[in-house]
């Protein structure tokens, strides 16, 4: 009998060989190189499959039992599902599961709690914080006055101060306190009693810590700020978006402001993969890898601090309390972008990213931020994480070009007690 649709239900080798290819491509890649790139993580198989689902087929403008297209019955218990888990996950009284992603939350945000031409005090980017609390390349520097806090030069720790002095004196509508590059644990109360203080809202974007404080191993902000936003994709390991939670009496404006706020029709497939994401992260096998994300982390910083004169690279803050392990490669004098050359060189991923106070001007700056819960997702315990850090401090260090053979045989290695998708591809 003749198939009336064989596009329907070819696969993808059949259908388009070019771009079979390249995912084909992207897979080797993933399998051959450590990723120690800290915003980034693996998805569980299950999870690929749930965004490669037939949810994506669905129009579903609004929300659960209030869309504007017909349909909707299936997609609204995925969504409620989607919602249900991340409230009893983090412990929050409403959550807005459609952002597209961390800046898409972010921008929703500033829409339900602020009036353009509103000043919000956000975290400076190259001290940690992220562009879209402030800055004028994105939407919130065009339609809010943003003004900057820092951190301290001497402890390289957010300057509190600061923070109070510019409230003071600027009376923000919106204080934002969240980071992309930072080790150490926030005080979410001291922003609390600033933000009292002069009648500002205070939003926390956890982006980074999600995972760890859906775990119980980073401070939460919830319940404490009026209101918080993540992405999916980073330590907790799901599919790409973003989530905001609240307390129940401000849901109808934050809903409000995504749709029709801010976007479009939802992503019923990526909503059903945080569904599957937020019911992982309640199990013990997830606060087990927390665990291991945190604690690979201190070794990665230990060894790398050990190994500080030869490398040249100073570990900041001296250590950690997070994910992250940032090194300050200035006293090399070359920024960087060539450090991160020398990680590549073994096989290794990771970012540059410029620092507070840097030496080196441009947007890679002497900052190398690396991350352990991609590979904690991949099976890495302290063990791994010592001799990853042994094969840094090589890459690094002055002997690299004659090491080079020897370093890269030992990242091998280590990839190959943890396959990535076995199975697949
Ligand atoms: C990653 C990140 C974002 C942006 O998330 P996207 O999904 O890339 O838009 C926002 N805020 C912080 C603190 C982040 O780390």
């Amino acid at each position: 009998m003749r198939d009336p649709a064989p596009e329907l239900s070819a696969p993808l080798e059949e259908l388009d060989r070019e771009l079979a290819g390249l995912l084909r491509a992207e897979l080797a890649r993933e399998r051959a190189t450590l990723n120690l790139i800290a915003s980034e993580n693996f998805v569980p198989r299950a999870l690929l499959e749930v965004q490669g689902s037939v949810l994506t087929n669905k129009y579903a403008d609004g929300y659960p039992g209030a869309r504007e297209y017909d349909g909707c019955e299936v997609v609204d218990e995925v969504e409620r599902l989607a919602i249900a888990r991340a409230c009893a996950l983090f412990g929050a009284e409403h959550a807005n599961v459609q952002p597209y992603s961390g800046a898409s939350a972010n921008f929703a945000v500033l829409r339900a709690l602020a009036a353009p031409g509103d000043t919000v005090l956000g975290w400076d980017f190259t001290h940690g914080g992220h562009p879209t609390h402030y800055d004028r390349d994105t939407l919130t520097g065009v339609l809010y006055r943003g003004v900057t806090y820092h951190v301290r030069r001497d402890d390289r720790l957010v300057d509190l101060d600061e923070v109070a002095a510019l409230a003071r004196a600027e009376r923000p509508r919106v204080i934002f306190v969240g980071w992309c590059l930072y080790t150490r644990h926030l005080d979410y109360r001291a922003f609390r009693e600033i933000a009292d203080e002069v009648g500002a809202v205070l939003v926390a974007d956890m982006a980074h810590v999600s995972g760890l404080v859906a775990a119980g191993m980073y401070p939460s902000p919830v319940g404490i700020a009026d209101v918080c936003t993540f992405t999916t994709h980073k330590t907790v390991g799901g599919g790409r978006g973003g989530t905001i939670l609240c307390r129940q009496e401000l849901a109808g404006r934050i809903d409000a402001a995504v749709y029709p706020g801010s976007q479009g029709g939802p992503l019923p497939h990526v909503i059903g993969a945080h569904a599957l994401a937020f019911g992982l992260a309640r199990r013990p096998a997830f606060r087990e890898r927390m665990a291991r994300t945190l604690s690979g982390a201190r070794v990665l910083a230990g060894v790398l601090a050990d190994h500080a004169t030869e490398t040249r690279c100073d570990v900041v803050t001296g250590g950690t309390e997070t994910h992250q392990v940032v090194l300050d490669t200035s006293p090399r004098g070359v920024g960087a972008s060539t450090a991160l050359e020398d990680l590549h060189a073994v096989g290794v991923n990771a970012n540059a990213l410029p620092l507070a106070f840097d030496p080196v001007p441009g947007p890679t700056g002497s900052g190398l931020r690396l991350g352990t819960a991609a590979l904690a997702t991949r099976g890495f315990a302290d063990a791994e994480f010592a001799e990853l850090g042994e094969i840094l401090a090589g890459a690094l260090g002055p002997a690299r070009g004659a090491r080079h053979a020897e370093l890269a045989g030992r990242a091998e290695a280590l990839r190959a007690g943890f396959p990535l998708y076995p199975g697949l591809g």
